[in-house]
């Protein structure tokens, strides 16, 4: 014990998309790396570091690749650490439930490397497919430890961190294998390595065939969309409502304790940082809370590559690439996420032009304005088709203005697509709670009041001087020529750092003195009294679509492109689609 007190290893993690790579690296480093279940996701190099019976493990996960061949960046970056012999053992990753398939690149693995443990992970998945594994036979064809784990549940932990330990001090000698034709060898092994039990599993391919196929695919995709924000929509009035009746409960006692306050301060304070941060919550959190769970089961499940795969017959005939379709579900979350996510696009130009458009679809910090105009403004069509046409309208734009990019820049032959539909699986109740309300809800919330806070301050400020009011009278003729106004248009300006302040920021101009004394529906009467029309509404609904992306957008799209000039594009392209769309919906309406 004492000899290895110090003992140090680098350990390499490797392994296609989606066999749990991430998920096993966060049980051994105890970090909390985002996981979903689409394939392609794990871009970025991960590190961390394990501490286990006076060992220290400094594992490295690598990008999941389908083959160390290719010329994509994530199969160089792989590439380029196994050869380096950084890594003292290399834990490649299968999947138990298709072993077939992920052998393939275990194997190329196993022929450049010199210590390798083999760990077949998702067991649990495949002993409900009534698949069994001889484990020894495979050792034995393969020539290296197999540890079978089942990450999700972290079963069989500490058997691969012994084995891992064993092949660092070189307890394992091992051959380096030598096969000519991995794709065959691999069909072998799995052969001779697995026995199928129940061969009927065909409720799940049932349902995977009527889920992807063109007929019915996209009717549900749709019908799935409409419930969820149906349910948004739907769920969050009663708790919007609630929220604002205690935020208003507490401006009352706080009004009371700043009554000897000078009247800067109380405004400041209150009708300043207390008002806008308490609209944000209060209009953001309810339907975030709803949506987000929702959002990650479809993801926890596996719907979203299936999605994307619907989606990529649509983007191919606009010629874009169908990785894009993936990246465009992504920015459904978060805008910065989706930009981040084209890293999986190979060729630079699609990439570009999928970082150019990714603002197109809403991002959450959207949908809480998409909600409240379109239940306030148009009860009568149904506030959830409203919201639904508005993510389609997204999409079609981003998928428009690609399609016209792909044309002036993207001559020649797209860039082709693989992309593995994993199989679905039981939804992890405590997983999807704890990703959909602490990782996004109460993180992008956080953020939103964090930005709302200093805004709230300076807007006061500013509605309390002739300035804004001026500004705003200065921006009231293109505000107009847009179907909106001056005031409407500012918002979007002084929106700029995040878009969930959009509604706050509106409210607070319309009415400077405003307190919080009723419920969500007053801010209807709030709009309705300071004027905003349906038509308003609408062109403020597809400016929200169609504008300059939000900084922390930007500030991803710079740090991905090194170039002013794409990010200058990328704030002018939907700015541009916007403007000429509500334009012509004002001489239209
Ligand atoms: P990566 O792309 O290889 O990094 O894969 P992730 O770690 O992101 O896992 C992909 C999906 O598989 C996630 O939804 C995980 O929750 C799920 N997953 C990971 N390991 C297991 C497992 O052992 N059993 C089951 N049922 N699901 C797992």
């Amino acid at each position: 014990m004492e000899k290895h007190a110090l003992q140090k290893w680098t350990v390499a993690l490797a392994g296609n998309p989606n066999v749990g790579k991430s998920t096993l690296f966060n049980n051994l480093t105890g970090m909390r790396q985002h996981t979903g279940n689409w394939p392609g996701k794990t871009v970025e190099v991960a590190q961390g570091i394990c501490r286990w019976e006076g060992w220290e493990l400094h594992i490295t996960d690598l990008p999941g690749t389908y083959s160390l061949r290719g010329s994509s960046e994530d199969e160089r970056i792989a590439g380029e650490f196994l050869d380096s012999g950084l890594a003292d053992c290399t834990v490649v990753v299968c999947d138990g439930s298709c072993l077939e398939r992920t052998l393939i690149l275990a194997l190329e693995i196993l022929q450049r490397v010199e210590r390798a443990v083999v760990c077949v992970n998702l067991m649990d998945e495949a002993k409900r497919q009534g698949i069994r594994l001889d484990t020894e036979r495979l050792e034995t064809r393969l020539g290296a430890a197999v540890v079978t784990t089942s990450a999700g549940d972290r079963a069989g932990m500490t058997r691969l961190l012994s084995a891992i330990a064993a092949a660092c001090e070189g307890q394992q000698e091992r051959m380096r294998p030598i096969w000519r034709d991995t794709v065959t060898e691999a069909e072998k092994i799995a052969a001779e390595c697995t026995v199928r039990e129940n061969a009927g599993q065909n409720w799940r391919y049932v349902l995977d065939r009527v889920l992807v196929s063109r007929r019915y695919g996209i009717p549900i995709l749709i019908c799935m969309l409409l419930c969820l924000v149906w349910l948004t929509v739907w769920g969050a009035n009663l708790p919007s409502d609630m929220l604002w009746q205690f935020f208003s409960w507490g401006y009352a006692r706080l009004s009371a304790l700043f009554r000897f306050a000078p009247e800067w301060l109380r405004g400041l304070l209150l009708d300043g940082v207390y008002v806008t941060c308490s609209r944000v919550v209060s209009v953001m959190l309810p339907p975030m809370a709803i949506f987000f769970p929702l959002f990650t089961i479809l993801e926890d499940v596996g719907y979203l590559p299936r999605m994307a795969f619907l989606m990529d017959h649509g983007m191919s005939r606009c010629g874009g690439c169908g990785k894009q379709a993936l990246t465009l579900c992504m920015g459904l979350g978060c805008n910065a996420v989706g930009v981040m996510g084209c890293r999986i696009i190979d060729s630079p130009r699609e990439r570009v032009v999928a970082i150019l458009t990714n603002a197109m679809v809403p991002c959450n910090g959207r949908f809480p304005t998409l909600i409240l105009l379109g239940s306030l403004f148009f009860p009568r069509v149904g506030s959830a088709f409203v919201v639904a046409a508005c993510v389609a309208l997204g999409v079609a734009g981003a998928m428009g203005v690609s399609g016209v990019l792909g044309k002036v820049f993207l001559r020649g032959q797209p860039s082709g697509f693989l992309m593995e539909i994993p199989p679905f699986r039981r939804p992890r109740l405590g997983k999807i709670l704890m990703r959909s309300l602490v990782d996004r809800t109460l993180f992008i919330a956080g953020r939103a009041v964090c930005v709302a806070a200093p805004a709230g301050a300076v807007i006061w400020g500013l509605a309390n001087t002739p300035l804004l009011q001026g500004i705003a009278a200065a921006l009231d003729p293109l505000g107009t020529a847009l179907g909106m106004n001056g005031v409407i248009f500012l918002g979007f300006l002084l929106a700029l750092p995040a878009n969930e302040l959009l509604i706050p920021v509106i409210l607070m101009m319309l009415t400077s003195s405003a307190t919080l004394d009723a419920g969500i529906a007053a801010s209807g009467a709030l709009l309705l009294e300071a004027g905003v029309t349906w038509k308003m509404a609408l062109c403020t609904m597809v400016f929200t679509l169609f504008h300059w992306p939000c900084t922390t957008t930007l500030q991803t799209i710079y740090r991905e492109t090194r170039s002013w000039k794409k990010t200058a594009a990328a704030f002018l392209l939907p700015t541009a689609v916007g403007m000429v769309l509500c334009g012509m919906l004002n001489l239209l309406l």
